[in-house]
């Protein structure tokens, strides 16, 4: 029996912000435990503070650089998997996660902290799989600061979930690490002037994944590589695709108990009822008939809202209603903020974070829009699939590996895809969609069917998680 511990800066149950969260709370489960003892490490933030009631393991001191400080081990159990949490309420114990002037301390901070709580854990680990920037320093600590056989002997796996996000700081944060300044001047760490988490482990991580096939491929390219393209071409014979799935059970419009009324493949009647309760609750006009619209997302350039805004009197000339439930640039809010007054029960933007409410739009919308500039994998094509709602997506990463599109002629699919970013392709599918959706409710049908039958589990992926720790 092997040890593995993800190390992530957020997981599911405990704290979300988005999808690696879902994936560090479903994958860690779904990995063999005849073959793996499993455990996560996250920080331990203000909001986990406040809700959830756990036990202490240790105190014990962190000391990186110039980071001198203490910091507690916290221990909680979910769904059989030991979740850990790092504690240390000068870094933490604030309103949000990220985007703090000292990110670059704190996570310095949190990545040695790992690396000592080891001797907390009543297993010993044999792979550390570490996930995104925050977690980017690991490897390289393990390997170059510690001299000691257990900590050069771990193994490191590190997914990318999103390669636009790189813990990029100046060169002076290389003072809270206990490394050479030849790791920085060797360009191993270097990026333009300063220092990068990412490219961290991206050269130092035994193994390298990121979240889908497409997107695998993509980020070796000068195009979508965000200018980490070469470091991960010098490791692609390491680099690996594995598409994420969902939790299955949270997500499940049978069980779902956010719901307004329950459906499966065999009912689908009740989807509707769905769509009424949703309209009544959002002040859109109830009716069965029109193509109701979604769309829940982190309202970023990178999510292809653009696309939308661009397009939206035409989109809303249609026969059709828009519901946005989602948070992010002051300026996209304030564009979506208008549409509701300029297609009054027709369309609405509801800014902000809301779990349940996004398990009503999944459920009680006809069509998801997803127009994604890129798409490391996507989540939310995944669960409406899931949920009988079909997607439109741009055809990029993880989207073109999981939608299938729409064929006319043999009623495959489970979705509709546009290949290049352009308010033209989009509406374009828009219409399309719209086209089929009144004048061939069959197909529409059909395609709820494939979609809601798709494999949308982890299970396929553990095993090729499962397969990559082998090779280690
Ligand atoms: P990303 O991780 O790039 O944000 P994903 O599609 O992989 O995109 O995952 C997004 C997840 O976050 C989905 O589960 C989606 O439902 C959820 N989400 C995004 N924005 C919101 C919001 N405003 N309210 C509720 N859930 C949201």
């Amino acid at each position: 029996m092997r040890g593995v511990l993800y190390a992530a800066a957020e997981g599911l149950p405990y704290i979300k912000s988005g999808g690696l969260a879902d994936v560090i709370g479903s994958l860690p489960q779904c990995i063999d435990h005849d073959k793996y003892q499993v455990a996560v490490v996250m920080p331990m933030y203000k909001k986990i503070i406040d809700k959830f009631e756990m036990e202490k393991v240790a105190d014990f001191p962190v000391q990186s650089g110039i980071i001198n400080k203490q910091a507690s081990l916290y221990k909680d159990v979910s769904n059989g998997i030991d979740y850990y949490f790092i504690r240390q309420d000068d870094y933490f114990y604030r309103d949000g996660m990220y985007g703090f002037a000292d990110d670059g301390e704190r996570f310095a901070f949190y990545c040695k902290a790992v690396l000592e709580m080891l001797k907390f854990v009543p297993f010993k680990i044999d792979i550390i799989h570490t996930h995104d920037w925050h977690t980017g320093m690991i490897p390289i600590l393990a390997k170059k600061e510690y001299t000691d056989e257990y900590h050069n002997s771990i193994k490191h796996v590190f997914t990318i979930h999103n390669l636009a996000f790189q813990g990029n700081f100046p060169r002076e944060l290389m003072n809270c690490f206990n490394l050479h300044s030849r790791y920085f001047d060797n360009g191993d760490l270097k990026f333009d002037t300063g220092m990068s988490f990412m490219k961290g482990a991206i050269v130092y991580a035994d193994k390298i994944t990121t979240v889908s096939n497409s997107y695998a491929g993509e980020i070796l390219s000068p195009e979508f590589g965000e200018r980490l393209n070469e470091a991960l071409s010098y490791r692609r014979n390491d680099l690996w695709g594995i598409v994420n799935g969902i939790d299955t059970d949270s997500w499940n419009p049978e069980t779902d108990k956010n719901l307004f009324a329950h459906y499966s493949l065999k009912n689908m009647a009740n989807k509707k009822k769905n769509k009424r309760d949703l309209q009544r609750r959002l002040g859109l006009r109830e009716d069965d008939n029109v193509l109701l619209m979604g769309m829940v997302s982190r309202l970023t350039w990178q999510k292809g809202v653009s696309l939308l805004i661009e397009k939206m009197s035409t989109i809303m000339g249609q026969d059709v209603q828009l519901i946005i439930l989602g948070t992010g640039d002051n300026y996209i809010e304030n564009q979506l903020k208008r549409i509701e007054f300029d297609y009054p029960h027709r369309a609405v933007f509801y800014c902000g974070y809301d779990e349940a409410l996004s398990h009503s739009i999944y459920a009680g919308v006809d069509m998801f829009l997803m127009p994604s500039l890129f798409e490391p994998c996507g989540i939310s094509q995944l669960i409406s699939m899931r949920y009988g709602t079909l997607p439109l997506v741009r055809e990029v990463g993880g989207l073109r590996d999981t939608v299938v599109p729409y064929n006319e002629y043999t009623k495959a699919g489970t979705g509709f895809t546009f290949k290049n970013f352009s308010g033209d392709d989009f509406i374009y599918m828009i219409k399309y969609a719209i086209e089929v959706f009144y004048y061939r409710k069959d197909d529409w049908k059909k395609m709820m069917k494939n979609a809601m039958k798709e494999d949308v589990s982890w299970q396929k992926s553990a095993l090729l998680y499962d397969q990559l720790y082998s090779c280690l």
